[in-house]
This record gives C-alpha cells, structure tokens and sequence, in this order.
C-alpha cells in the first residue's frame, strides 16, 4: 500500500514539493490549499515573484539554490512551455552599503565582492568601471534565469497531474486536519507543511519567528536587455531597487520594496512613484529615455515574502492528532523570505529525504521500491 502524503499549500513550495515526491510510486500524493494557482490573494506570495535567480543564501547552507540552479538552466534549456528564458543580470554595489550595521537585515551575499556563486553562474565577471551607471563603485554581470512565474506554476500543476497528484481547496485551522483530507480515503501518513506565511497563524504551528517581508512591484510592458539591482538606495532600508524581464511576454517587474512586519495589501502610491523614478534613472533605456512617463504600466501589486527570523524552516516533527490523539509525522518546508523559487528543488528535495527517513523507520525498503 502507498503512503498517503498530504501536503498543505498551493504555492512554489508546496507544488515543487509534490512534484517530486509524486515521482516515487510508493506515494500518493494530496495537495490541499487555500489558494491554487490562477489565484491573486495577499496571502499567497508565489504569483506575485518575478521571479529570477539571485543567489541570496549564504554559503553555509546554499544547498537549496546550489541544487534548484542545475534544475532551472536545464528546464530552460529544454522546455519551453515551461516559461523559463536566460537573460544577462547586472548586480550594483554602492560601497557604503556594504558596511556592515548599515542596514537591520544581516549582509545580502549578493553583493559580496568575492560571492560564492561566482562558480555556480554562467559567464561571471567583474564590470569594467566603464560600464556602471552613475553613482555604483562596482558590480558583476552573470547569466541568469527570469521565469513567467503564473506560467510555471501551471507547467509544475501539470508535472504533477501527469504524476497522480490529486489537487483540493480546503481551509485549515489545525495542520493535523490535513490528516483526514488525503484522497486515498485514509488517514494520511505524513503530512507536508508549506503553508508560508499562514505557518504564523496556523493551528499546531504558531511560529512566531514569521513576519510578512512586504514587496511592492509595478509590471510594465518596457523591455530591457538586462536584469538589473543595487545594494541600497537613498530611499530608506524599507526599500529596494530591481528589475528583471519575465519570460514569454510577461512583461518587466520593477521592485521595490522588502518591508518586514508590514501587513498592507494596497499598493502605495508614493512608494510607486519612487520604484518607477529609482528604474529609469538607473536604466534610462527602460522608458526610452523620457523618465517615468516613458513606462507603460500593466499594474501596480503588492505580496507579502514568507519572511522567518533564523531561516527557512525544513525539519520533521510529529504532532499529536487533537481529534484522535494519534501520533502525526509532519514535515515543514516554510519561511523561504525573498528566495522560494530559487531555492525550490534544493528545498523540495530535503522534503523527499526526510518523508524517506519516516518510511525507512516505518520499515519499509526503499529499495525495492518501484520507480
Ligand atoms: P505561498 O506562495 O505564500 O503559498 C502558501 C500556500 O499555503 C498557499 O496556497 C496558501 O493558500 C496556503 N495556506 C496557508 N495557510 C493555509 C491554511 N490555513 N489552510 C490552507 N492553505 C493554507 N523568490 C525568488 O526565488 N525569486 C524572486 O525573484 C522573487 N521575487 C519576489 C518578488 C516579490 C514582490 C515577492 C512578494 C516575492 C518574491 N519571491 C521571489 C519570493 C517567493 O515568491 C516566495 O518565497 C515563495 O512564493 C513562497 O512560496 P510558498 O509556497 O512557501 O508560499
């Protein structure tokens, strides 16, 4: 008999999650959620990324992107429908940014001057001085991937329909619910936590180290050659500056804003202002040289990053069942910040490791398992 998984969330986390663990016979997989796919909701971050790759972790434990790049450059590189495309990316330092205590966050490994991700990246180099824009004391230029990612999300719903995943919405108050929602008609063996920032409020969770890491965006229909950051900008530490070229027609995301504790859901017009006059004094080519009125605005959004003091969260714990009182093997995989699409496999792949560890002391033999 297969083991009955049922992973709680419908975002990138909880989809890569199943995707891969659907890929072992020996399970059957359920997704339950709130929010699927095609939704736009404030408590759903993964339509509103952009998203690209750049790489934020530090080198202890990049594990996560280390093994999601590999993934990436080969889905770009072999399947279109899936919504990847390459794209050059520029990263901007302003050296007074990288003076430690200048900013509450810890340092951003992005903008270190030696970054470990200069082995794992595609044609890395340091710029010329030539090429940095007005106000910058240095930068690097890499390859990259920007995903479209309402499209991607689609393609992995449909990895997974491939693969048997059964999808349903369902509101949790208790995680151990999930217990009774597998589509198998039996009790679920182990449960999948990527619920993202509901992991504050959610039942058998309560982690009080999640906060909303606010980012406001504005999507334009202007195209650029390259995805372009900085370290800082001059317009507090709430605030940030990036662009990046969705693929397959998705327009330009410009950012914005990493506002931590910040629960507002409609976008601010000021702070608007100031991300589209931040992109076309970097990158005036973006609006053909006539400054903001040059953008052409798609919308104006805003998501909520599932920020967690002290890191993601990806361990096994078991929770006492409140309607039975039974013992229930969970597995977390949340507070994934600024970084959950890029470090999606990596992520996903230590979910699989530790449902097989709870299969191995359940007795069963993975290695006769049929593939
Ligand atoms: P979510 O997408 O929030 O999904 C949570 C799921 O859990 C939802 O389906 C929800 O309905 C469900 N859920 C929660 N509580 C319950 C409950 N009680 N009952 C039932 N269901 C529940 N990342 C990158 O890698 N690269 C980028 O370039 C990038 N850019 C970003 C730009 C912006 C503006 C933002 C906001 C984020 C960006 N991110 C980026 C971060 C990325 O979007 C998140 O890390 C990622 O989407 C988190 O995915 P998740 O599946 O963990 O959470």
């Amino acid at each position: 008999m297969s083991n009955a998984i049922v992973i709680v969330g419908g975002g990138v986390s909880g989809i890569t999650s199943a995707y891969l663990l659907s890929k072992s016979k020996g399970n059957s997989v359920t997704v339950v959620a709130k929010h699927m796919p095609g939704d736009y909701d404030i408590e759903y971050a993964s339509p509103f990324a952009g998203a690209n790759v750049l790489p934020m972790n530090l080198d202890a434990d990049s594990r996560w992107e280390r093994r999601t790049w590999p993934e990436f450059e080969w889905l770009c590189r072999n399947v279109p429908e899936a919504g990847f495309h390459f794209k050059n990316c520029r990263v901007f330092r302003n050296h007074k940014d990288l003076v430690p205590g200048t900013s509450s966050l810890p340092m951003d490994p992005l903008f270190d001057l030696d970054p470990w991700y200069q082995h794992m990246m595609p044609d890395y180099r340091e710029l010329e001085t030539s090429e940095l824009p007005p106000g910058q004391d240095s930068g690097c230029s890499f390859t990259s991937v920007c995903m479209n990612t309402p499209m991607y999300l689609s393609w992995l719903v449909g990895q997974c329909l491939r693969n048997g995943v059964v999808f349903k919405r369902a509101v949790l108050s208790e995680l151990t619910e999930a217990r009774r929602l597998s589509h198998t008609g039996r009790p679920a063996d182990i449960i999948v936590n990527a619920t993202g920032l509901g992991a504050l409020r959610l039942g058998g969770v309560r982690d009080t180290a999640m906060a909303p890491a606010r980012g406001q965006i504005v999507l334009v229909r202007n195209d650029g050659p390259s995805m372009l950051t900085t370290s800082g900008v001059d317009d507090g530490s709430d605030e940030v500056l990036y662009m990046m070229q969705r693929a397959a027609g998705g327009g330009t995301v410009i950012g914005g804003t990493y506002d931590i504790g910040n629960w507002e859901s409609q976008p601010c017009p000021n702070i608007a202002a100031r991300i589209m006059s931040r992109a076309v004094r970097l990158d005036p080519a973006l609006a053909g040289g006539k400054g903001v009125a040059g953008l052409d605005v798609v919308r104006h959004a805003v998501g909520l990053r599932p920020y967690r003091k002290g890191g993601v969260r990806i361990e096994r714990e078991t929770l006492r069942d409140g309607a039975d009182g039974t013992g229930v093997h969970v597995v977390h995989n949340y507070g994934h910040a600024g970084w959950g699409y890029q470090g999606s496999f990596g992520c996903a792949e230590r979910v699989v490791e530790l449902v097989n560890e709870i299969r191995a002391a359940n007795g069963e033999d993975l290695s006769k398992e049929p593939t």
